[in-house]
């Protein structure tokens, strides 16, 4: 990375922090020292680019051991998290689960200098903009005085404390719930953290009484092209249609609710309701929400899914995937782009091939589907 490059942004940066009202001094006095981190542009390239099964990922993110330290967690923070849900009325298993997936339970916040972390996103400019304004909002947090520079540290990508808030984040939801006068959300103590967390959560809409999801049966004639954020009714018009609740009893009759199958039709089916768009604002990736909703329902005491992962399918990497997208849009079923990420557009196009080829429409992309295509 070019030194001189790098200066000559943060030139500009601090212009324009300053005309954003931080005061010149201060943002320049803070970004002096300031070097890029190379390492962080590693990490922002190198995302996403690997194939990963949602039955690995859950492995990992919902492992044995995280079950059991998030039960003691549960426990050990027992009075503070009913203090929290009473307040935010956010359940205490889901902010555990947060904080279990986040820096599992304040084991791992995160090392790293959030300032030159952030400057280095903005400089590099993949996702520039969106990295100037968290660096805008970490300065504003340290203008404040809720934080040293020094003592703002976090992920490469700036994530922060025990339940990683990104700084605009922070300042739009993180409390100070113990009363010290600070929102601290890197003490050892995770009172703040853990409050912040709720108080986000319930910023975003949180239905306090309604849960996440749950997993369903559906009967053998069941259209799979129902399953799908694209499809949202209220859980009456589901029942109507066969759909039953594992577990049942507290889902309201006008709950809207769509239905899930994170590995198609051979895998578990899984209703979510509003609280999993609310979650989706913490991380956008349903296999992220899923983990969170599995491990809380474990930290409840609740079962864990009825229907295994269907195991021995094999995922599509990003290159499989883009040339899926390549083959469905040459066969006439536009996915609106091949960048080998699969989205609404993709499942739509997967799901109208299928139809035509007789398939059950479940959107999914498998090798099986490349394979189908290809021959
Ligand atoms: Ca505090």
């Amino acid at each position: 990375m070019e030194a001189r490059g790098f200066r000559n942004w943060l030139d500009g940066f601090a212009a324009r922090a300053a005309d954003a009202g931080l005061s010149r001094k201060r943002v320049e006095a803070c970004l002096d020292a300031l070097r890029p981190l190379p390492d962080v542009i590693d990490r922002d390239r190198t995302q996403a680019e690997f194939a990963r099964a949602i039955w690995d990922y859950l492995d990992v993110a919902v492992s044995k051991a995280r079950i059991r330290t998030g039960r003691a967690m549960q426990s050990r923070h027992r009075p503070l998290l009913d203090d929290i849900s009473a307040r935010y009325g956010v359940p205490p298993e889901i902010v555990v689960a947060i904080w279990g997936l986040e820096s599992a339970y304040g084991d791992n916040l995160g090392n790293l200098p959030v300032l030159p972390a952030l400057a280095t996103l903005a400089f590099e400019g993949r996702r520039g903009a969106f990295f100037e304004a968290e660096l805008i909002a970490a300065l504003r947090i340290i203008e404040a005085g809720e934080v040293s520079a020094a003592g703002m540290f976090g992920s490469w990508a700036g994530a922060m404390g025990h339940t990683q808030f990104m700084p605009s984040t922070y300042l739009a939801h993180a409390v100070d719930f113990d009363g010290d006068g600070r929102r601290d959300i890197w003490s050892e103590d995770p009172t703040d953290a853990l409050a912040s967390t709720a108080s986000y959560l319930a910023g975003c809409g949180w239905k306090t009484g309604q849960t996440w999801g749950m997993e369903v049966r559906f009967p053998d004639n069941f259209d799979h092209a129902l399953a799908g954020r694209q499809v949202c009714r209220p859980w009456r018009s589901w029942r109507a249609l066969g759909v039953e609740a594992r577990g049942g009893g507290e889902l309201q009759d006008d709950a809207p609710a769509s239905i899930l199958l994170p590995a198609g039709h051979l895998g578990p089916a899984i209703l979510v309701l509003e609280n999993f768009d609310v979650l989706r604002r913490y991380n956008a990736a349903d296999s992220y929400v899923l983990a969170v909703g599995l491990l809380s329902n474990h930290l409840a005491g609740k079962p864990g899914l009825e229907r295994g992962w269907p195991r021995h399918l094999k995922p599509l990497d990003r290159a499989a995937m883009a040339e899926l997208q390549m083959r469905l849009t040459a066969a006439g079923y536009d996915t609106f782009g091949a960048d080998g990420l699969a989205g609404p557009n993709t499942s739509a196009a997967i799901r109208a091939f299928q139809e035509s080829r007789g398939l059950i429409a479940d959107g999914y992309a498998s090798a099986e589907l490349l394979a189908a295509l290809s021959s």
